[in-house]
């Protein structure tokens, strides 16, 4: 049985730990390998081995330290295939899925920041009161924490930044999918990069997370993961006045009007609601569709739905895979009892499929109004809702209402109404006759419950980052005269 150890300093692999946890095959619900079971005593190496690492790192050039995000990136696209197959098993996510998106998400991010460690600049202010000069500064060691849906495509969404910026990092990736970051870690080093600059503790949440967080050492923490716990961790930095970046959960709204080119987009439509099987914090999960074409579109969609293939990540034209774990499949299971009783109305799946492994066929309900627990509360899940609206105001009221504010998607020909949802959504991004169209330059993240600060391009940089501002007193100038 293979065993996912930590990365600390030099080290990794077995010699790491000598306790260890179960990691689960969400297809057949049985464990296939084992994780470091780590503690704060593996923080606490994780820590030393960083802070050793961390002045040689930033005292590189930035085209330095860019280089060796590029021969990272360059060892994992050749490794890809392999990736992908670790990833899918360990996450039980469709193979075509890692492979044809999320490993080459994870080589990007890899290399995106490997340009913004070269292309990244700071200001300069002058005419008012000296000259002005910002310096940005790594933070030292910064902790980074991701979730299971997208593990190594948000792994290297948080590590590549910290470490373009000068920073050493200790990662936590989540106990539930520890393949493939451990793999990265442990091709890190073959790759050149020295040891302790990127540190990889595993275990559970709270006996690792916590104490990285606490940590006097680590500077900033960039999470992603769910509401709850993004709480629990800015309640631990509050104190200590660490700089935190939260990513957190999402209940997102699809607001589909009349006008739009919604039987062409279908398919994307579907995609933007069951992709990763619902397991991915920008899903659609809540759809407002326009009263008039409400009954074509519910009866569409629920056929569509319906026709998704579920599968095993190895089986031949998957799209839907599993549960990521049997806590999560009693989430979600429990979710849809509780959308029953709130009296919603299942008009496909709402049950376990009779095969092995965490799997919950997709999942339409309509008859439920804006304040139930089931359009307010994120499932996570294959389960979306479907909900009516009359008029432009009333979508809008639809839409925000919800505590979350990560994404929402507008659907419309009408350029005028696009820019008006645009502007008035209270949410981090919008998407206008698309889903999931990502430009690694733009901010990320979201509002309310979904979190704190934004992740992507020169925000992350600037997030990992101290900025210093140097002021030269100097005579006054006249303008010297035009020739
Ligand atoms: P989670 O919050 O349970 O865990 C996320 C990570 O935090 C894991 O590594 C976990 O071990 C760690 N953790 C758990 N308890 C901790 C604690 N007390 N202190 C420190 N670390 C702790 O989330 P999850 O179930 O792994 O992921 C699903 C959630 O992530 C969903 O809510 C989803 O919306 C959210 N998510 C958000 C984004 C985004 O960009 N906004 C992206 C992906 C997922």
């Amino acid at each position: 049985m293979p065993r996912f150890g930590h990365v600390i300093g030099a080290a990794c692999g077995e010699a790491t730990s000598t306790r260890w946890m179960p990691v689960f095959d969400p297809a057949h619900a049985h464990p296939y390998a084992e994780v470091a079971a780590g503690d704060a005593a593996s923080v606490e190496a994780a820590v030393a081995a960083a802070t050793a690492a961390a002045p040689g790192w930033a005292a590189l050039r930035s085209s330095e330290r860019a280089r060796h995000l590029e021969r990272l990136a360059d060892a994992l696209e050749a490794r890809l295939d392999a990736f992908a197959r670790a990833e899918a098993i360990d996450a039980g996510k469709p193979l075509a899925l890692a492979r044809d998106i999320e490993i080459p998400r994870a080589i990007s991010n890899l290399r995106f920041f490997a340009h913004a460690a070269t292309q990244f600049a700071s200001e300069s202010h002058h005419g008012e009161a000296g000259l002005n000069y910002t310096l940005r500064l790594p933070l030292g060691v910064v902790g980074c924490i991701s979730p299971w849906n997208l593990p190594l495509y948000l792994f290297t969404w948080k590590i590549a930044p910290a470490l373009a910026a000068g920073n050493a990092v200790v990662a936590k990736p989540s106990e539930i999918t520890p393949a493939t970051a451990t793999l990265l870690g442990e091709l890190a080093l073959e790759t050149g990069l020295p040891p302790g600059v990127l540190n990889i503790v595993h275990g559970p949440g709270a006996d690792v997370g916590e104490p990285l967080v606490s940590h006097p050492q680590v500077k900033a923490v960039s999470f992603t993961g769910s509401t709850a716990v993004g709480r629990r961790i800015a309640g631990i930095a509050g104190p200590q006045l660490k700089k935190v970046s939260l990513e957190l959960g999402g209940k997102n709204a699809t607001v589909v009007f009349a006008d739009s080119d919604w039987r062409a987009q279908l398919d994307t439509l579907v995609r933007s609601a069951f992709q990763n099987s619902g397991q991915i914090c920008l899903c659609g999960s809540r759809l407002l569709v326009e009263r008039a074409i409400y009954p074509e579109f519910r009866d569409a969609f629920v056929e569509r739905a319906r026709a998704l293939r579920i599968g095993g990540p190895l089986e031949d034209g998957a799209q839907l895979g599993p549960m990521v774990s049997q806590a999560h499949f009693d989430k979600v299971m429990n979710a849809i009892a509780r959308a029953r009783s709130e009296g919603g109305r299942v008009l496909c799946g709402g049950a376990a499929v009779a095969r092995e492994g965490w799997f919950i066929a997709p999942t339409v309900i309509d008859g439920l109004g804006p304040d139930c627990a089931s359009n307010r509360e994120e499932i996570f899940g294959p389960v979306a809702t479907l909900q009516a609206f009359d008029s432009d105001d009333d979508a809008l009221m639809l839409a925000n209402a919800c505590d979350y504010g990560l994404s929402a998607s507008v659907w419309t020909r009408d350029l005028a109404r696009a820019h008006r949802f645009g502007a008035q959504l209270r949410v981090g991004i919008v998407w206008i006759n698309g889903w999931l169209l990502r430009d690694l330059r733009t901010p990320f993240g979201g509002t309310g419950h979904s979190g704190l600060g934004r992740e992507g391009g020169l925000e992350a940089m600037r997030f990992f980052t101290e900025p210093r501002n140097v002021c030269i007193a100097l005579p006054t100038f006249t303008r010297p005269e035009h020739s």
